[in-house]
């Protein structure tokens, strides 16, 4: 199984945030990861539809939209308007998680949902059959730089288990702390897309193409091994 590289944009360079969007688009990386936040759900704020949009026209790149808000179905238009390819609802602040992602798949756009490290499994069982993409979660949400939950390993092998058990083709993508240290974990568990932020890609190198060449390099000595 490919791994897709998703760098966060929350950790680019914002005071350039186009042009570091067209430099990942031609290093070749295979989706760009968007976290909006409110202020609410967590205490922080981050990237919005407006910057979204505003950076839309630098790459044809899906952008995945992590959707760490307090009321996420709320806001699907708008981030639809801004040119999200996938849209990820928390699981844990939506209510009505089924008719949002009908909402989500009506504007012709992929669902995924993200669930919490302390949000059992089987939260997602009467979801899964219906979404593209499940995001779990390996720090608590809302801030970058906090410690790598290591049981968090477990429970992606065992969504691996269960999404192939069913023969159903979802993405499961890891998202926090995701780096040198902890791709051989996550990816070994069943994890195929990984979101990058400065430990995992941005700190590597000044030059963003330079990074990503590293860090492609690293996540293939990680599958090759696994294979031996
Ligand atoms: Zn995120």
């Amino acid at each position: 199984m490919k791994i897709k590289i998703n760098p966060s944009m929350v950790c680019a360079d914002l005071s350039k945030l186009g042009q570091q969007v067209e430099s990942l688009n031609d290093a070749g990386v295979d989706l760009l990861h968007w976290d909006i936040m409110d202020g609410v759900y967590v205490h922080n704020f981050c990237l919005t539809p407006g910057i979204m949009a505003a950076c839309r026209s630098f790459s044809n790149l899906p952008f995945d939209v992590h959707l760490c808000i307090s009321d996420p179905a709320s806001f699907i238009t708008e981030v639809a308007e801004a040119g999200a390819g996938i849209i990820s609802l928390q699981l844990e602040t939506t209510p009505h998680l089924h008719r949002a992602v009908e909402q989500i798949h009506h504007k012709g756009i992929k669902a995924g949902v993200v669930i919490n490290p302390s949000t059992p499994l089987s939260h997602l069982e009467s979801i899964l059959s219906e979404v593209q993409m499940i995001t779990v979660m390996t720090v608590d949400v809302g801030f970058a730089g906090q410690n790598f939950i290591y049981p968090m390993v477990d429970k992606i092998a065992a969504l691996r288990k269960i999404i192939d058990d069913k023969g159903m083709q979802i993405d499961i993508q890891v998202d926090g702390q995701i780096n040198a240290k902890t791709f051989s974990q996550v990816i070994n568990a069943g994890a195929n897309v990984l979101v990058l932020g400065a430990s995992g890609l941005f700190s590597l190198s000044d030059d963003i193409g330079n990074a990503v060449q590293v860090v492609r390099g690293q996540i293939d000595n990680t599958v090759s091994g696994s294979f031996l």
